[in-house]
């Protein structure tokens, strides 16, 4: 539609100088304000949608710059709430171009007859929340304002330019041009000289085609991009015919993915594939020309794990070294500073191949900066370069910004919300915010948006507001507030989160870093769309968990709490298990019970290579026991850690802990040796504790012959292995050796009582339940036994212990006998340090690479240990070598909370 004629609909619409009454005001008319106007107008609701363009679309009514084009397939990229509007509508191709994307949004509202409750041309000046009418006051730049009962930010992600922030743009006498904000008229570019500044996304998609148009193109860039060839085309066949053989189910599985669309979870771990079959794997995703599939179809650890990531991210720069001719513009070209995926990749149609082009330069500006802009042109420190054209591809100021510029929001009791956000965005669920009553965004800060596919969660969000808002006129509640303590939450929840993926790691639009003075953090949620809306929908079947509701009557209703205290991986693990729908471990018996575990842990990811593993046997007391050596794949020799598995006394054996004892050995570069030692009910109390320090004597008589430093040795456990490491260091100490460096507990057995808090939070939910305890404890040890400090050890003498790192979790039965032993140890003058791990569970530390959310507390045992060892150096999070000041002391004794 011309601009004209829309601008003469806007004014009729406001020609009428009273406030305009609605139930509900939308900003924005892009993907998310149409949907929503569709939906409020269906639901029965008066709305109105205002909108600064002169015509739907939002980011892509603005961004109509050469090449622009979406990087998420079309057949995804599009609504699916109607079906009669999919079959309607036909993509021409795999990527849509900006017009079709543009027609296919005015189609949309042609159908629908979206255009006559939108208010184009039309600016949001001020928001403001009357508390006694319960209504949103709105300021605007043409008529009398409006007055509305919900207000609603459909406002886009990456609809706010940031401003050059380059000295001298407005002495510049050449044209300037901004990616976001590309003029209607045409631009032509033939036969002068171009400058782009910028290589993000937009920059990539422009460059190529500005290089074919002007006389000579200068390319500066401050920091390279991981770009993707899109192979655009037709919509491949196989993606088509995957939709169209259940177009629902298609949608659906989209809706419950992690990106918002469809593809398989990948299970293969990188280190399970040869060099040739992930090269194989790498070639088939590149080929593929799809963000998403690249993304996610390599191998499990590319997206949460540095080494996983390095692997991908050097085949790309391989790819970059073969198409680009000149090396120095392909070192420069080649991205170093930021792992894969973590700031958005880019999907190219010959990008890397135009730096073979004659007329284009690149400029790298590492190594020489933009001084300024100048009326002729752009000088770096080293030279300048004359210009008739400057086109900014600067970027956005992202997620908050288009919030931000539609500024002052003034909540309930003048709470200002850039006041609010002045330190990042808060938000609960990205939807709402405390101290803002009946305001909502569609795919604010704290929800997937830029992580997913836009359109999948900008129906979930539609969807999930126009239900919560039609649910409150039926009940009669006028009000509706997101909790502060629900927030609070929410914002753990994020952090917790972008635990799972690297995006913390780059400086990025996604983390704010791109925008000079912007607080920093990991801004859309990074736990995934499938995941965020089974919270969103757990919050609805939760009475409203977090929201304060109020109605004209004083009736309120308010379910206070966070919706997620677990951590989000944990949250997976426990959902799925609960699907699975398991009898209870104990009604399996012991050998059923051993058969379940050998089965759950054969699906388990296998364990990271280590430098050697050796099965043998070593004389217990009363026969040979078997163990399994880890070596790691640093020179020797190495302090020598005794490892006790999981499993009540009952279950398990020196394999079933195998990811755990490699990855402790891998980020201690310590031997660790797994003993088996006998179970009941075969072999009750004592057996396994007399086995456990039997074993422990021997390995440190035989450390030399096992390839490990004579002298002490470290003891680690979990679970009931915790149990038997805890008593096998009193033992040791009471029976004349050996020497024991220190003890690392996870989640120990310590005491044989079952009425601390935790036995009954926790006793049911989380896997290892009070029942399984009570019936490990029946088969191992009798009553009477009980109080005997080789199965009790927080009823033993502690004094003259070696130091220990004790480590609980907060859902699990057994956190406070950890917790006590930990505090009788610190009592008794034995150097402690507790890790309590928040949200986790009992199996978090051991369910290695799928609790990835336990890194970072293994990363502290393993710190722990070399410690322990009086080894010189800790290893990092990651494996990675971090220097420590040696004449630091150690972390502050007791209670670091993770
Ligand atoms: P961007 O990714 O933020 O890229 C901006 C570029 O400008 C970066 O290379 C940045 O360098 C550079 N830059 C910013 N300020 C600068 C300065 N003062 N001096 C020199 N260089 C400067 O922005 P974008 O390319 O517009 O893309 C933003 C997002 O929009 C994308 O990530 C994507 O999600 C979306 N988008 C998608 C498509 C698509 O394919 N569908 C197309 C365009 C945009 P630094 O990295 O050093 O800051």
């Amino acid at each position: 539609m011309p601009d004209a004629a829309v601008a003469a609909r806007a004014s009729e619409a406001t020609s009428d100088n009273t406030v305009q009454q609605v139930d509900i005001a939308v900003v924005g008319a892009g993907f998310a304000g149409l949907y929503l106007l569709h939906r409020l107008r269906k639901a029965g609701f008066t709305t109105v949608v205002l909108d600064e363009a002169g015509d739907v679309g939002g980011t892509w009514y603005w961004n109509r710059y050469p090449g622009a084009r979406c990087d998420i397939q079309t057949i995804d990229y599009s609504y699916t709430f109607d079906p009669e509007l999919e079959s309607a509508w036909k993509w021409s191709e795999k990527y849509a171009t900006q017009p079709e994307i543009l027609r296919y949004l005015g189609f949309v509202a042609d159908r629908y007859d979206l255009r006559r409750d939108i208010r184009f041309g039309t600016r949001v000046k001020a928001a403001t929340w009357d508390q006694a009418a319960e209504r949103w006051r709105l300021t605007i730049d043409r008529g009398a304002g409006i007055s509305c009962r919900h207000y609603i930010m459909a406002t886009g992600c990456l609809s706010t330019p940031k401003p050059p922030e380059i000295d001298g743009v407005n002495d510049f006498k050449g044209e300037i041009y901004f990616t976001g904000r590309w003029p209607h008229e045409e631009v032509k570019l033939a036969g002068k000289r171009v400058a782009v500044i910028g290589t993000g996304s937009s920059g990539i998609q422009a460059i190529p085609l500005i290089a074919e148009q002007a006389a000579h193109l200068t390319v500066f860039q401050r920091t390279p991009n991981f770009a993707l060839p899109a192979h655009n085309g037709p919509a491949p066949a196989d993606r088509v015919a995957l939709l169209e053989s259940d177009r629902a189910g298609y949608r659906e599985q989209a809706r419950w993915s992690l990106a918002g669309v469809p593809w398989p979870q990948n299970t293969v771990f990188s280190w399970q594939l040869s060099d040739a079959e992930r090269r194989e794997r790498f070639e088939k995703a590149w080929a593929t020309g799809d963000l998403v599939c690249i993304l996610t179809q390599l191998w499990a650890d590319q997206g949460g794990d540095p080494d996983g990531n390095a692997l991908v991210a050097e085949l790309i720069r391989e790819k970059i070294r073969a198409t680009v001719k000149d090396p120095e513009a392909a070192a420069a070209l080649s991205p170093y500073d930021h792992p894969f995926g973590a700031k958005r990749p880019c999907l190219d149609t010959n990008y890397y191949a135009t730096y073979n082009r004659a007329n284009v330069t690149l400029v790298n500006l590492r190594q020489e900066p933009i001084k300024s802009i100048t009326a002729t042109g752009i000088t770096t420190d080293r030279r300048s370069f004359d210009l008739d054209v400057i086109v900014f591809a600067t970027g956005f100021d992202a997620m908050t910004g288009a919030i931000m510029a539609v500024h002052p929001i003034t909540g309930r009791g003048g709470k200002s919300l850039s006041a609010v956000w002045a330190n990042g965005p808060q938000t609960y669920l990205g939807l709402a915010v405390s101290g803002f009553p009946n305001l909502f965004m569609i795919t604010g800060p704290g929800s997937p948006s830029v992580l997913s596919n836009m359109i999948v969660s900008i129906e979930q969000h539609v969807d999930w507001i126009v239900d919560r808002l039609a649910a409150m006129r039926e009940t009669g509640f006028t009000t509706i507030e997101a909790t502060e303590t629900a927030q609070a939450g929410w914002e753990r929840h994020m952090a917790d989160c972008s635990m799972l993926t690297l995006h913390r790691l780059a400086n990025t639009w996604y983390t704010g870093a791109n925008v000079p003075g912007k607080a920093r953090g990991v801004m859309p949620y990074t736990g995934g769309v499938g995941p965020y809306r089974a919270i969103c929908n757990e919050v609805v079947g939760r009475g409203m968990l977090g929201f304060r509701l109020t109605g004209p009557d004083g009736r309120q209703q308010c379910n206070d709490g966070e919706i997620v205290r677990l951590q989000p991986d944990v949250r997976l693990v426990l959902n799925m298990l609960a699907e699975m729908k398991l009898p209870p471990i104990e009604t399996m018996g012991a050998a059923g019970a051993r058969a379940f575990v050998a089965q759950f842990n054969a699906a388990r990811p296998a364990g990271r290579p280590v430098g050697d593993v050796v099965d043998g046997t070593l004389p217990g007391t009363d026969g040979l026991l078997p163990y399994r050596l880890y070596r790691p794949a640093t020179p020797g020799p190495h302090p020598i850690v005794v490892y006790f598995h999981g499993g009540g006394w009952v279950l398990g054996d020196e394999q079933s802990d195998d990811p755990f004892c490699r990855d402790l050995c891998r980020r201690s570069g310590m031997i660790f040796v797994s003993v088996g030692y006998r179970h009941a009910p075969e072999h009750r109390f004592p057996t396994a504790a007399e086995d456990g320090y039997a074993a422990t004597r021997w390995i440190a008589q035989h450390a030399a012959e096992l390839g490990g430093r004579p002298g002490p040795v470290l003891v680690a456990g979990w679970s009931a292995g915790g149990n038997i490491a805890a008593v096998t260091c009193q033992l040791a100490r009471d029976r004349g050796g050996p020497e024991i460096a220190g003890q690392l507990l996870v989640c120990p057995v310590t005491d044989a009582t079952f009425d601390r808090s935790s036995y009954n939070e926790n006793a049911e939910g989380y896997f290892l339940t009070r029942s399984l305890m009570y019936w490990f404890w029946d088969l191992y040890c009798s009553p009477a036994d009980r109080t005997d400090p080789r199965c009790s050890p927080l009823r033993g003498k502690l004094q003259g212990l070696p130091p220990a790192f004790v480590v609980t979790a907060e859902f699990d039965p057994l956190r406070d006998e950890g917790i006590a032993y930990a505090e009788a140890l610190g009592a008794a003058g034995v150097p402690v340090e507790q890790l309590m791990a928040r949200g986790h569970f009992h199996s978090s530390f051991t369910m290695v690479d799928v609790v990835i959310t336990g890194v970072s507390g293994r990363a502290r045992m393993a710190e722990a240990l070399r410690r322990f060892a009086g080894l010189p150096q800790t290893m990092g999070p990651c494996g990675e070598d971090v220097r420590r000041d040696r004449n630091a002391p150690p972390p502050a004794v007791n209670a670091a909370a993770e």
